[in-house]
């Protein structure tokens, strides 16, 4: 097995991944793989697939695993000599665990660990609103949209978490604090885990 450091990144929509991300790639050398990042982009480079994606996202759904899952692999394949990486908002579905699970295992690697930010709905949809005005997705812009992002997020992401439980790879994180403050606690459980 690979000496290598791999981390699932969990939460509802506007937990602060990606705002925790930036950090623990300095501090631990590791790779973001963001699909929600990954998607953008495809968007702005029109690429065959753009329009089916955009109707997706900005409807608030999710992005079809098999169209997910190819661009992580993608990726994945690309990165040379990784120390690990931090999966941003992927898996989020039960099919996309497994479908990485069997990627890392094909690359004699595994998931060390998931460390779930969990938060209130009413800070969620406030982070978001924040967000709207300094990033200006689409998809931050208009309340419905957020509700039903959580709402998919409920059922059908959060099931993820059990997936991880099972494993006993399962680490909760309280989202609501400040970015310093999530950002300790979640270094506590990485120092925790790779003792
Ligand atoms: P994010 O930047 O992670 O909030 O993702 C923005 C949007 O991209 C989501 O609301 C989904 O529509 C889509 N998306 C991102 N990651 C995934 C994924 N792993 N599976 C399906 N859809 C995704």
């Amino acid at each position: 097995m690979r000496n290598m450091l791999n981390i699932v990144l969990f939460g509802p929509p506007g937990a602060g991944k990606g705002t925790q991300s930036p950090m623990l790639i300095e501090k631990y050398g590791l790779i973001h793989l963001s699909t929600g990042e990954m998607l953008r982009d495809e968007i702005k480079r029109g690429t065959p697939l753009s329009e089916e994606i955009k109707h997706l996202i900005e409807a608030g759904h999710l992005v079809s695993d098999k169209i997910v899952f190819e661009m992580v692999r993608e990726q994945l394949e690309a990165a040379r000599s990784p120390k690990g990486f931090i999966f941003d908002g992927f898996p989020r579905t039960t099919k996309q665990a497994e479908m990485l699970d069997k990627e890392m295992a094909d690359h004699d690697t595994k998931i060390d660990m998931m460390i779930a930010l969990q938060l209130d709905d009413e800070t969620i949809i406030k982070r978001i609103q924040r967000r709207a005005e300094i990033e200006g997705r689409a998809d931050d812009a208009d309340v419905s949209i957020i509700h039903t992002r959580i709402k998919n997020y409920n059922e059908q992401t959060a099931v993820v978490m059990d997936y991880y439980r099972a494993q006993g790879k399962f680490h909760f994180v309280d989202g609501n604090k400040t970015p310093q403050d999530t950002f300790a606690a979640i270094c506590a459980v990485i120092e925790k885990v790779t003792k």
